[in-house]
């Protein structure tokens, strides 16, 4: 882990989110598509660089349709999909899709490997800080307690047909740290398997890239400050991976004027506090977006020395003390430039 503090954001409590830097355009004879839409209560921009016997339309209107059907599906607040289904009959087992038991598989795989940091079961606890936050009071210690006994992920169970069955009573679940990165890999294999070599995939901060922005450079990614909203931090050139930001700055919780993330650490019951951005690149998505939600609950120590464990994964972490902003990163994160 290295750490060092970056002297541009001391003054103001600074946080990251992605944002795409235009790259200069060349001739490839290669085509461009890029159009956005709205999913995941967010902008979703698909960008790619295609050969001109290439079926784009057919290709696109496949990839909009995978987004279309993870947003339905893996929504909690939404009472048609999988998800609220397992949140409601889950404690007698419910049969889901291939992709709502893939997820869920990768989602028990990430809880292992961060032990326990990143818990797609933490669900009955963000709910009651959330419910917290509207009536502007903080959550009862039973409450907290009775809704921590029921998360875990190992209440899971992986049962024939595609059936999933919570084991404990009142055990939610929600995709929400997972689902974008789901999708956008998913929308990766469409355009792979359409013969798409060079793309990136937005989705509100989660970013997918592959090949080359207009088949020549790799693909300009900035970390902002959005408490700065024109500061870029950092850029990072990249290729064949994912990037994802998760961080408090756009989605919190204010209790009695204090502020309140979003993530919680299913181990204590509480947000966690401290981290107000992780910023981690690794081969696929959905690896990025789980590993950025468990670095914010274990802290840049601690998920530093499991981002260094891991193969081809990298994270920026920037943590607010009450007087200084610190930043730090992992072995083999990508040196900046601005
Ligand atoms: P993200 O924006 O990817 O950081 O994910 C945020 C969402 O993940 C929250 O809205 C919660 O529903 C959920 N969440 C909060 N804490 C955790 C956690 N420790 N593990 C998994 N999901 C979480
Ligand atoms: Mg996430």
């Amino acid at each position: 882990m290295r750490k060092t503090i970056m002297p541009s954001l001391i003054k103001g409590v600074a946080a990251a989110v992605l944002l795409v830097v235009a790259g200069c355009a060349q001739r490839t004879g290669l085509q461009e598509y890029k159009q956005t839409r709205t999913y995941f209560d967010t902008f979703v921009t698909i960008q790619c660089f295609y050969a001109a016997d290439t079926d784009i339309d057919r290709t696109m209107e496949k990839c909009w349709q995978k987004l279309e059907g993870v947003n339905k599906t893996m929504n909690a607040e939404s009472p048609l999909g999988y998800v609220s289904r397992i949140n409601e009959f889950g404690f007698y087992g419910v049969q889901v899709s291939e992709d709502v038991y893939t997820i869920l598989k990768e989602a028990v795989a990430f809880s292992e490997r961060t032990g326990g940091a990143f818990d797609v079961t933490v669900y009955p606890l963000v709910r009651l800080w959330r419910t917290a936050a509207e009536a502007g009071s903080l959550p009862e210690e039973a409450a907290l307690l009775h809704a921590k006994n029921v998360v875990g992920y190992r209440h899971i169970l992986f049962e024939e047909d595609r059936t999933i069955r919570l084991e404990s009573e009142g055990a939610k679940i929600a995709l929400g740290a997972i689902a974008k990165g789901f999708a956008i890999d998913a929308v990766g294999s469409v355009l792979e398997a359409a013969g798409i070599e060079h793309y990136l995939i937005d989705a509100g901060g989660d970013i997918r890239v592959r090949g080359k922005n207009r088949g020549k450079t790799r693909w300009n990614i900035g970390i902002r400050d959005p408490r700065k909203k024109d500061h870029v931090m950092t850029v990072l050139q990249l290729t064949d991976c994912a990037v994802t930001t998760s961080g408090d700055y756009e989605r919190f919780y204010t209790i009695d004027g204090k502020r309140y993330s979003h993530i919680i650490n299913p181990l204590t019951g509480y947000p966690q506090e401290r981290v107000i951005s992780a910023t981690v690149i690794a081969p696929t998505a959905i690896a990025a977006d789980a590993y950025a939600t468990a670095v914010m609950v274990l802290g840049a120590e601690k998920g530093l020395e499991l981002i260094d464990s891991l193969d081809n994964v990298e994270a920026l972490i920037i943590e607010q003390t009450p007087d200084q902003t610190l930043t730090s990163h992992s072995q083999n994160f990508p040196t900046h430039k601005k």
